[in-house]
């Protein structure tokens, strides 16, 4: 074919995904992955939020993930050893399956839905025509290609090369001030025994340091080590000896790593920034990680990313200039708490007098399902625990005459102030986008702006 509709660069989760979405809506897609398929992809800890595996089942392949890799309903977040315990609505849960696994079950749903897919091709320039983006050129093995298409979609992750080659702003651009190295284990026969480990997922704060564990298709274990980035950097040759210290250092990491010997490679990021950057441009658009890259801590990437497929097919499907608009505006509207969120649990400082009164408080009162709620984006995180009752466990402190967590109290009053205003203006932005829209008439799949649907 010498012209598609779309080209869709990057085929794992954001990428097949829209182009899965979009080969069912009509669109000729032609999805192009420069590694071989089914290679692994390493820098992800690979934790699918319930939202991300809602996309999934609209896929088609929740079941697979489901059946491959067990559930977590009940995570638990620790700090200097106060528990809390937290469990996801009824019938909603996170699944943490390895990325050479899951990638290749949306690619099959890609190329079932219609999509072409070509891997070991390697987008290097873009076409233009005037402003406008028309098409890419390739390295494949047999040299290079020209691909011309109506609309070009990066979805070739955080260092995307569409969107260097587009020059698209970044913004809200934030270094985390952590980087870290994980591992696979054979899940122990401890780790089952829920009189042991009451949860079926760990992120723990101790002192600078960060700890989790995922439950993983195979019966294994991720035990990942995420300290200060100047800490993490001085590990170097010695990081693998230096991540089973610092995992036998964890009382609660301790007995799942002791005397084990990692499947496969140690893996590591020593330097991480999150941003957005401008999804849409004359002739292109951006999805997943290549539009917005969000801090690994929370482990919102992979349902972001399958999020933002579906609704940038709804925006090409609709093919004019405001559908493209409202998907940017309400993408950052919509994400701008979470990101915010990432930013303040990733850095060093989280752990301090008052988080630690935080964690204390809510272990007392049971189960803080809002941090599933969370996680599930069915709850505000600017509203993990009650107003009343941070106030009341500070005033508490203060009577005992202990003074540590006002400080950083006010502090973060100040900070999640700051980041209520913000997200305010971008959800104003996306308010504004969206005006006028219920008016507009239906958009028929026949007159899809410059796009040609395939007819049926
Ligand atoms: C350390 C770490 C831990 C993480 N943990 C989690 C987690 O627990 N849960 C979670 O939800 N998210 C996590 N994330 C984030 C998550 O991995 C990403 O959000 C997700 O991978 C983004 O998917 P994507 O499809 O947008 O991009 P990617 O997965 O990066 O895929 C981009 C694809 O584009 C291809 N490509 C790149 N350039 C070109 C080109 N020029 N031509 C052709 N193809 C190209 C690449 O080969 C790649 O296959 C983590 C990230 C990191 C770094």
């Amino acid at each position: 074919m010498d012209k598609w509709d779309v080209i869709v660069v990057g085929a794992r989760c954001a990428g097949a995904a829209t182009a899965a979405f979009l080969a069912r809506a009509g669109v000729r897609t032609l999805c192009l992955e420069r590694s071989k398929l089914s290679s692994d992809h390493v820098l992800s800890t690979h934790y699918v939020q319930p939202p991300g595996m809602d996309v999934l089942d609209e896929l088609g392949v929740g079941t697979r993930v489901r059946e491959l890799s067990p559930p977590s309903r009940r995570p638990m977040a620790v700090m200097e050893m106060e528990h809390i315990y937290s469990n996801y609505a009824d019938g909603r849960a996170a699944h943490c399956i390895r990325r050479f696994v899951l990638d290749p079950l949306i690619q099959e749903a890609a190329a079932q839905s219609g999509a072409t897919l070509r891997e070991q091709a390697k987008v290097v320039e873009l076409v233009k025509e005037g402003e406008r983006v028309a098409g890419v050129v390739v390295e494949t093995p047999s040299g290079r290609e020209t691909l011309r298409a109506d609309l070009v979609i990066g979805a070739d992750g955080k260092d995307s090369t569409v969107a260097k080659l587009t020059g698209v702003e970044r913004y809200e651009v934030f270094t985390l001030d952590r980087a870290g190295y994980w591992a696979y284990f054979p899940a122990p026969d401890i780790w089952w025994d829920r009189e042991h480990y009451d949860c079926d997922g760990i992120i723990a704060f101790e002192g600078d340091n960060l700890r989790y564990v995922f439950q993983c298709d195979d019966n294994l274990l991720l035990l990942a080590a995420v300290p200060p980035a100047a800490e993490a950097r001085s590990w170097g040759k010695d990081h693998r000896e230096r991540l089973q210290h610092a995992l036998e250092a964890c009382e609660l990491t301790a007995p799942l790593a002791r005397g084990a010997q990692p499947v496969g490679d140690v893996i590591g990021l020593l330097k991480y920034e999150s941003f957005f950057r401008r999804p849409i441009g004359p002739g292109f658009a951006l999805v997943g990680d290549a539009g917005l890259t969000l801090d690994f801590v929370t482990g919102q990437g992979i349902a972001q990313g399958l999020l933002n497929a579906k609704a940038l097919a709804e925006a090409v499907v609709a093919g004019r200039d405001e559908a493209y608009e409202r998907y940017w505006r309400q993408r950052d509207a919509d994400v701008m708490p979470l990101f915010l969120d990432a930013k303040r649990i990733g850095s060093v400082g989280f752990n301090n007098a008052f988080t630690q009164l935080l964690f204390r408080g809510a272990s007392k009162v049971g189960d803080l399902d809002s941090f599933c709620a969370i996680m599930d984006r069915r709850h505000s995180p600017f509203e993990l625990a009650p107003q009343s009752s941070l106030f009341r466990w500070v005033l508490g402190d203060v009577l005992r005459l202990r003074f540590g967590a006002v400080k950083p109290f006010l502090e973060m009053g100040k900070t999640l102030g700051e980041h209520q205003k913000l997200c305010d203006e971008y959800s104003a932005r996306a308010a504004e986008s969206a005006e006028g829209w219920d008016q507009l008439p239906a958009w028929p799949m026949d007159a899809m702006g410059s796009l040609r649907p395939r007819p049926a």
